[in-house]
């Protein structure tokens, strides 16, 4: 990723950053407030949020996205996870694949996940013309509106590749571009662990999570799935879509290649 890319990320990022400071209440009286778990998990996450970051305690929001699907083997087998913990999550899928399994992508939407636009055949845009991009991107959307009835709006570049130009032209468009700030390593992961770790380990409120449900390492992803919930939970997170409108353009962060 070029350095300007990186500059313009982190200048996102701070503003998100700053954003997140302004939206924190003063001082929330509810410490008290979890899941009736009482876990140790759950000591650890409300001590935690009480010492070092008060305010944020009642924005312990987590938002999970899964890229690259659907696919017939691995789709499945999240959505169910996600349905029986009662989460729901943001799926960029791929054009050509929603016009493969167009089921997939219904019940995705059926079941109240996000959809978002994550490309037709996941080529890279950066250093393609503006035309070619719109058009990709352009293709994708009619591909999972045919799937679902629904047109996507938030798009997510493959390889979380985008420079500002670029994002700024999609933005315009009415594409807001959401990349990560939390890669879960799922695309190199050879068992769930590496992957559990990386993500409760690097958690924090506001967290964009960057999975798969696309590729094979996401066996994995399913395998890990439901213990980084159920902790997360614990620790007093909930789960929410990655709001959709033009403040999306600003949550950022991009972390690692493929993906
Ligand atoms: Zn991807």
């Amino acid at each position: 990723m070029g350095h300007r890319t990186s500059t313009v990320l982190a200048l996102i990022m701070s503003m998100m950053l700053t954003t997140l400071v302004i939206a924190a209440p003063a001082r929330p009286a509810q410490a008290a407030k979890q899941p009736a778990s009482g876990t140790a998990a759950s000591a650890a996450g409300s001590a935690a949020a009480g010492a070092a970051d008060a305010p944020a305690a009642s924005h312990k929001t987590l938002y999970l996205t899964f890229d690259d699907g659907p696919s017939q083997r691995y789709t499945p087998q999240i959505l169910d996870i996600l349905r029986r913990e009662h989460v729901r999550a943001t799926f960029f899928v791929l054009g050509s694949r929603s016009q493969e399994y167009p089921g997939l992508v219904r019940r995705i939407r059926l079941e109240g996940h996000e959809l978002g636009n994550h490309g037709f055949y996941h080529e890279v845009i950066t250093g393609k013309p503006d035309v070619w991009v719109r058009q990709d991107v352009t293709k994708a959307e009619r591909a999972i509106r045919a799937a679902s009835g629904v047109t996507p709006v938030l798009y997510r570049p493959p390889g979380g590749m985008i420079d500002q130009r670029e994002m700024a032209m999609l933005t315009k468009a009415g594409h807001p571009v959401v990349l990560w700030t939390l890669d879960s390593g799922d695309w190199r992961a050879k068992s769930a662990a590496p992957i559990v770790n990386t993500v409760l380990r690097n958690v924090q409120p506001g967290a964009i999570v960057l999975f798969h449900d696309g590729i094979s390492p996401s066996r994995y992803t399913a395998q890990a799935l439901p213990k980084i919930i159920r902790v997360c939970r614990a620790r007093g997170y909930t789960f929410e879509l990655v709001p959709v409108g033009p403040a999306a353009s600003r949550i950022t962060t991009h972390a690692d290649s493929r993906q």
